[in-house]
């Protein structure tokens, strides 16, 4: 089983990738699950590890947003951070086409096409364009939860 995959490696294809996540970034599961398992997880462990809520837009407002990090805070999840793609144009533009109504295709606001997108691996956000060869293939199959439905 997969879930566990704190310390665990991955495997893509014929290499391995590390994470630093108690349930696999590719893991089908429920927010709810994500957020239970990791609390219950992090009650044992003093840090090294971090739950990305891999989400697909931005909150719908700010009560939404206070009020998921209030509901992971008081379940007590303790290392989480909030995860999202950012689509950039050719002119560098970020947009997001779930939340930037009116946008298809991955076409952005400027009629540019999408070229790149920047994501959170480790913490940091760095371009897709830059990801390994497995680190894409276990971009391209992550699990993102939807706010907006
Ligand atoms: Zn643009």
């Amino acid at each position: 089983m997969q879930m566990i995959e704190y310390k665990n490696k991955n495997k893509f294809d014929n290499d391995f990738i590390y994470s630093n996540q108690w349930i696999s970034l590719t893991n089908k599961t429920t927010l709810n699950e994500k957020i239970n398992i990791g609390a219950q997880l992090d009650k044992k462990a003093s840090g090294g590890q971090i739950s990305h809520i891999n989400v697909q837009s931005n909150f719908k407002n700010f009560e939404q947003a206070w009020d998921l990090t209030n509901h992971i805070a008081n379940k007590g999840l303790i290392y989480f951070a909030y995860n999202s793609k950012i689509n950039v144009c050719e002119d560098g533009h970020g947009f997001n086409p779930i939340t930037d109504v009116g946008l298809e295709n991955n076409i952005c606001h400027c009629g540019k096409p999408m070229i790149d997108q920047f994501s959170k691996v480790v913490g940091f956000l760095t371009p897709r364009s830059a990801y390994s060869k497995e680190r894409k293939k276990e971009f391209d199959n992550r699990q993102w939860f939807n706010l907006i439905e």
